[in-house]
């Protein structure tokens, strides 16, 4: 069995309190590897390590080109141990190889790029440095500058634990700040690895350190820490709102990530079958525990039964099975209690009287595992709790809507707003729709096509600030003026008279 220590200040240490914790595979319910497991006191060691290194400048005063050069490296090198965690992910979450070799590595290593190559570039240099001449109130230079904010903590979800580490490192590292992140307990491995592959690559020793603990204990450490300028949490919005409360005792930075229902609406005049599948996509993919997955599929009524029917045939394509294997499209979920979740929920939409037309029920040919077959309710009024409330599992809500006000009403009618897609064959048409929908994301005729380049976030109960691009990057900088006026006598300083005679 993999050992797992915390990773702090550039090297494996056991917590101070010496517990460790198996981390389970949910395709075979076994424990694979042991992770330590921190406190509060790990918490505080781990910060006291970012806050030395970066008040030592090591990284800061560092040029954007050499650390942007640096996190190219990470990339390679991430891209170098694809196999190794791709594994280790798929063992700790239960996706699939598919997933983790085509979307959970290349994501990851891309994030790392991107930023390393963003900061190397004049858009960078320029939003580092704007420069103003002004006349009044006084002639002036005038320097607004972008600096790092210090120690700044990431708190991640269990769904995508490597991609979501590089979300918060890469953007972090990129601004010259230093880092404690704190992945889920219950899949820890890979962040801990990008946190060794970050040194190995050239990152200085406690510029990335990341602890693996409980969130009451380790993580409310963090998240209130004094030295902590900045927390980008990842989660359910009731831990979002507890966080955004912590953060007030130091009136930290905070950057919410968090849940969704979002609406997935298929316009009449769309491609039928490309939508039927995209929805299937949008719901299915990585057993739905997506926090912008399409759990709200809104279909005009005229085209409702040939989506129904047709989303039904392209089940059959999906195979559920052995997380190892490439031809698996869907694994299990990631614990039983996960599992247990999406029971209950249900068993609430058959109660509230939505109709469930597929799924509903564990495989019966795969006994052992957290396995749960994708789940469709039709006829779903959007006042149920299935269409209002996250499952985060395989289950999809069809709703009809009979004109596009209505469809939009629907989509609207929710206390989140994370993602969402229009699909239809009159693209501008699409957009339009699009800006009506309350989201941060809306995909015209895609699903899922998260781009590291633009802004993610959530609008409503789905979030505070943006990941990703030039504007996730903006949210890792302080920003300051610096005013220069004249050298002139006291005659030159108008404002003087405003106090002396
Ligand atoms: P969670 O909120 O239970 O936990 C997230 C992280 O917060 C974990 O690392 C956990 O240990 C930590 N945590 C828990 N309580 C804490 C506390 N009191 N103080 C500090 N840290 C604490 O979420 P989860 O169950 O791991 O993930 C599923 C949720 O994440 C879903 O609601 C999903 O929608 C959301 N999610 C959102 C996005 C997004 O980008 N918007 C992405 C992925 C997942």
């Amino acid at each position: 069995m993999k050992e797992f220590g915390l990773f702090i200040n550039g090297e494996w240490q056991a917590a101070k309190g010496g517990k460790t914790a198996p981390t389970i595979n949910p395709a075979t319910e076994e424990p694979w590897a042991t992770v330590a497991v921190a406190d509060r006191e790990d918490s505080r060691k781990a910060v006291a390590a970012a806050k030395k290194a970066h008040d030592s400048g090591v990284w800061r005063n560092k040029s954007p080109q050499e650390r942007g050069e640096i996190l190219q490296k990470v990339a390679m090198a991430i891209f170098e141990r694809q196999n190794e965690l791709a594994a280790a992910e798929v063992q700790d979450g239960g996706g699939t190889m598919r997933k983790a070799m085509s979307m959970d590595v290349p994501g990851t290593a891309q994030t790392f790029m991107h930023f390393g190559q963003y900061i190397c570039g004049d858009e960078y240099k320029a939003m580092l440095q704007e420069e103003y001449d002004e006349i009044a109130p006084v002639p002036s230079k005038n320097y607004v500058v972008r600096e790092p904010i210090g120690v700044c903590v990431g708190i991640t979800p269990w769904n995508f634990p490597m991609i979501m580490a590089s979300w918060k490192i890469a953007p972090a590292l990129a601004a010259g700040n230093c880092v404690v992140l704190k992945p889920a307990s219950v899949t820890p491995v890979t962040s801990l690895m990008v946190g060794e592959i970050c040194t190995q690559a050239g990152v200085p020793a406690g510029v990335v350190n990341v602890i693996s603990g409980p969130g009451g204990a380790a993580g409310e450490e963090l998240a209130t820490h004094p030295d902590v300028g900045k927390v980008a949490f990842t989660g359910s919005t009731e831990v979002g709102r507890r966080i955004m409360q912590l953060g007030a005792g130091t009136l930290k930075k905070v950057t919410l990530e968090l849940g969704g229902k979002s609406p997935n609406i298929i316009l009449k005049d769309a491609n039928l079958d490309t939508a039927a599948l995209g929805a299937l996509f949008g719901t299915f993919m990585h057993q739905g525990q997506i926090c912008e997955s399409g759990t709200r599929v809104l279909v005009h009524e005229s085209i409702h039964d040939q989506i129904v029917e047709k989303m039904l045939a392209g089940l059959k394509r999906i195979q559920m099975g052995d997380t190892m294997e490439m031809s698996t499209g869907m694994g299990p979920l990631v614990s039983s209690a996960q599992r247990d979740t999406v029971e209950k929920y249900v068993a609430i939409g058959k109660d509230q009287g939505a109709k469930c037309v597929a799924g509903g029920k564990r495989p019966a040919n795969l006994p052992k595992g957290y396995y749960y077959e994708p789940t469709i309710f039709d006829e779903v009024d959007n006042k149920q709790r299935i269409a209002q409330e996250e499952i985060f599992g395989p289950v999809v809500s069809v709703i009809r809507f009979r004109d596009e006000d209505e469809a939009v009403r629907i989509a609207n009618d929710s206390v989140y707003g994370l993602g969402g897609a229009v699909w239809s064959a009159d693209k501008d048409h699409a957009v339009a729709v699009a800006r009506r929908i309350e989201t941060g994301t809306v995909w015209v005729n895609d699903y899922h096509m998260i781009n590291i380049r633009f802004p993610f976030g959530g609008y409503k109960q789905s979030g505070v600030g943006r990941e990703l691009g030039k504007w996730g990057l903006a949210e890792y900088h302080e920003v300051k003026h610096i005013h220069v006026g004249e050298n002139t006598p006291p005659e030159g300083k108008f404002y003087l008279q405003l106090l002396l005679n």
